[in-house]
C-alpha cells in the first residue's frame, strides 16, 4: 500500500515516535512500543493496526479521520478500535459516526470512551494514562502515559523466593507499584496545560504544541486562542526535566526555516533536547 501522508520518525530511549502535526492541517501520532496513537486528524494506512487512541479535542485537524479509521479497521476485519476523548465530545463524535454509517452503509464499530481530567486509565498491566486539564478553545485534555513497575515492598526485600510465594499465597500484597512518567502528550493548549500537572515536566518524552514562533505574534492573543509561543517555553526553561521535548503543531503562517532558526537560539540547557515537528513545509 502506498503511503501518501507525511510522517516523521524519531527513536528515543526505546520509543519510536512517528507522526505529523501542523496547525489547521492535521495531527496524528503513533508510538508502536506503547501500542498507542494520539489524535486522528488523518489516518495513515500504516497506523491502522493500532487499536487504542487518545484524542485531546474535537478540532477537525485532530479528529476528522475518525470515520475513515473506524471503517477501515472493519473493512480489514480488525477488532473495533478503542478511542479515548474528552467526555464532552463523545455524543457529537457518535453523531458523526452515525451519519457516516448512513452515507457509507457500513457499521461503525468502535468504543468511544469519554475521559475527564483527574482520571487514571488502566490501559494495560504495563501502562497507565493520567488525564490532565489543558486550555484550548473547545473542551480539551492532555495525556500522561506511565510505565508501571512492580517492586517488592521494602519490608519483604530480604526474603527468599519461596518465602515470598508463601506470603502471596496467604493473600498478602508483597509488591508496590511505582509509576514512571514516560510520555506526555498535551495536544493544543495555552501554557496553562504545561503547568497543569507536575509530571508534564518530568516525563521522559514531552510532545507539546508550539504553534507560534515569530516575535511579532502577540502572546495574549495566542493564549486566548489556546495556543503557545516559543517565549512561553523560554519562561519555563528551568522546569523541563524531559529528555526529549517535541514542539509540534507549527502554524502554517510560520516557515519551518524560521522556527528552526529560533530554536537554534534557545539556551544550551534546552536546545539539545528540543526537536521541531513537523519539518516539512505545509
Ligand atoms: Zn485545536
Amino acid at each position: 500500500m502506498v503511503e501518501n501522508l507525511p510522517c516523521e520518525t524519531l527513536t528515543h530511549g526505546g520509543l519510536t515516535i512517528q507522526g505529523y502535526s501542523r496547525a489547521a492541517v492535521q495531527s496524528y501520532w503513533l508510538i508502536p512500543e506503547l501500542k498507542l496513537g494520539f489524535e486522528l486528524g488523518a489516518s495513515p494506512w500504516s497506523f491502522m493496526g493500532n487499536r487504542t487512541w487518545l484524542v485531546t479535542h474535537g478540532h477537525l485537524d485532530h479528529l476528522a479521520a475518525l470515520p475513515v479509521f473506524v471503517a477501515r479497521r472493519r473493512m480489514m476485519k480488525m477488532e473495533p478500535p478503542v478511542i479515548y476523548l474528552p467526555a464532552e465530545i463523545v455524543d457529537d463524535a457518535w453523531r458523526v459516526l452515525k451519519a457516516w454509517q448512513r452515507l457509507d452503509r457500513g457499521r461503525m464499530n468502535c468504543e468511544l470512551i469519554g475521559v475527564k481530567p483527574g482520571e487514571l486509565i488502566a490501559l494495560s498491566r504495563e501502562h497507565r494514562v493520567a488525564v490532565f486539564p489543558t486550555k484550548h478553545t473547545v473542551p480539551s485534555c492532555g495525556y500522561l502515559v506511565y510505565d508501571v513497575r512492580k517492586k517488592l515492598k521494602p519490608e519483604y526485600q530480604g526474603l527468599r523466593g519461596d518465602e515470598i510465594r508463601d506470603l502471596r499465597q496467604q493473600g498478602l500484597e508483597v509488591a508496590a507499584e511505582t509509576l514512571t512518567p514516560l510520555v506526555c502528550f498535551t495536544g493544543d493548549t495555552n501554557p496553562a496545560g504545561l503547568d497543569a500537572h507536575p509530571d508534564v515536566y518530568e516525563s521522559k518524552v514531552l510532545i507539546t504544541e508550539m504553534t507560534f514562533f515569530r516575535p511579532e505574534h502577540r502572546r495574549e492573543k495566542i493564549h486566548k486562542f489556546g495556543h503557545m509561543h516559543l517565549d512561553d517555553l523560554l519562561e519555563r526553561a528551568d522546569r523541563f526535566r524531559n529528555e526529549l521535548i517535541i514542539l509540534a503543531h507549527l502554524s502554517t503562517r510560520t516557515h519551518v526555516a524560521e522556527a528552526r532558526r529560533r530554536i537554534e537560539q534557545l539556551p544550551d540547557s534546552l536546545r539539545g533536547r528540543v526537536r521541531l515537528w513537523s519539518q516539512e513545509e505545509a
